[in-house]
């Protein structure tokens, strides 16, 4: 399933759109164009409102993603690399491979977007008054003048003191220098970010009930996101915390049922899956480890091939990258499988496969550990 398409390169920045974010440039220029505009400047014509809104959307995705650029400018001025910007239906993301090095770089690299927003709002403004004055066409003025506002509350909004939230990142920063303690820092701030959450989440139920139905609703989903992703960040480091320390080896399956790549997918599914209850099976080739299978990758085969088909065929090698040591850190497992989206690696020693780990594992270990509050 197709869910992001990528749009362009800006600065070798890749551009992508998730495509939630048709639904809503279509409900924004709805929204405008039949309740924010016709009240604003009433007794225009109903296309030209529907143009006003679809005009205004577009450039407030404009604006968000040039947001979302200078944060990534920023990033990479100081080494911190960028996968690409994804827009999306809160907005947009900068997708980070690591965290900043240090606080001075988090802070100029969060500051970025709203310093960003604030001086377009301020273009806008300039440019809006030379309209006013050399050709006062309202259509014109109207759109400007919402993307002056909307700037101003895109600065605003990210200003908020929690994270996720570029506020947040920079309070973070400055908890971070004070205390040298980036994890009290993300746990404090993340805790505000999930206040802020339910916050916007009550505000826009106060506002659905006091008839603002639109901007009520707005409201409180972008609470549930913002609360959403706080509540993620912190579980997160949370997990990252009571892992810390734990060896692969310590949490690793040792007894593992291997499959032999030159069996048929009947025989794989009758004698593995069938069998055993793992979801994928490591692979090996004269005793060598030489990828994974899982159910999915069988399910893409039609049925009547089964028995023609080896497991060689339909495998999924990639894995063999990923793989990890017995003396490596659990953390490591952890953020490879929720950066991979995938639910087991196989551990190597000197090139022997010797166990494998999965996501179960390292959720028991979790489980245990509060469970026991060791
Ligand atoms: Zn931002």
């Amino acid at each position: 399933m197709i869910k992001k398409i990528e749009l362009i390169k800006i600065f070798d920045i890749p551009i992508k759109l998730d495509l939630s974010w048709f639904i809503i440039l279509a409900f924004i220029t709805w929204t405008l164009a039949s309740g924010y505009f016709p009240a604003k400047y009433p007794e225009l014509d109903k296309f030209i409102y529907l143009i006003m809104g679809l005009f205004s959307a577009l450039l407030l995705f404009a604006s968000v993603l040039l947001h979302e650029l200078s944060h990534a400018l920023v990033a990479r001025r100081n080494n911190i690399p960028i996968r690409g910007i994804t827009l999306f239906i809160f907005g947009g993301v900068a997708e980070m491979d690591q965290e900043p090095p240090n606080a001075r770089s988090e802070i100029l690299m969060a500051a970025a977007g709203p310093l960003c927003s604030g001086i377009l709002s301020f273009l806008f403004l300039l440019i809006g008054n030379l309209f006013t004055n050399l050709l006062p066409f309202t259509p014109i003025i109207g759109i400007l003048q919402y993307c002056v506002f909307i700037n101003m509350a895109l600065m605003i909004f990210n200003l908020l003191p929690g994270l996720p939230l570029d506020g947040g990142r920079i309070l973070r920063a400055i908890i971070w220098n004070y205390t040298g303690d980036i994890k009290k820092a993300t746990y404090t701030t993340s805790r505000i970010g999930s206040a802020l959450g339910v916050f916007l989440i009550i505000f826009g139920f106060f506002n659905i009930f006091s008839g603002n139905f639109i901007g009520g609703l707005w409201l409180a989903l972008i609470g549930i996101f913002v609360k959403g992703a706080a509540d993620t960040g912190y579980q997160q480091l949370l997990s990252g915390k009571l892992l810390e320390g734990i060896k692969i080896s310590k949490i690793m399956t040792r007894n593992l049922v291997i499959v032999n790549d030159s069996i048929t997918l009947d025989r794989l599914v009758d004698d593995y899956f069938l069998k055993h209850r793992y979801n994928s099976y490591p692979v090996v080739r004269n005793g060598m480890l030489i990828g994974i299978v899982s159910i999915h990758d069988v399910n893409e085969i039609p049925r009547e091939d089964w028995n023609k088909i080896n497991v060689s065929k339909i495998l999924d090698s990639q894995i063999i990258n990923l793989c990890l040591s017995p003396d490596d850190e659990a953390t490591n497992a952890m953020s490879k499988m929720v950066k991979k989206g995938i639910g087991r690696i196989p551990v190597l020693d000197n090139g022997k496969l010797v166990g494998i780990v999965s996501r179960r594992d390292i959720m028991q270990i979790i489980k245990h550990k509060i469970d026991l509050r060791v």
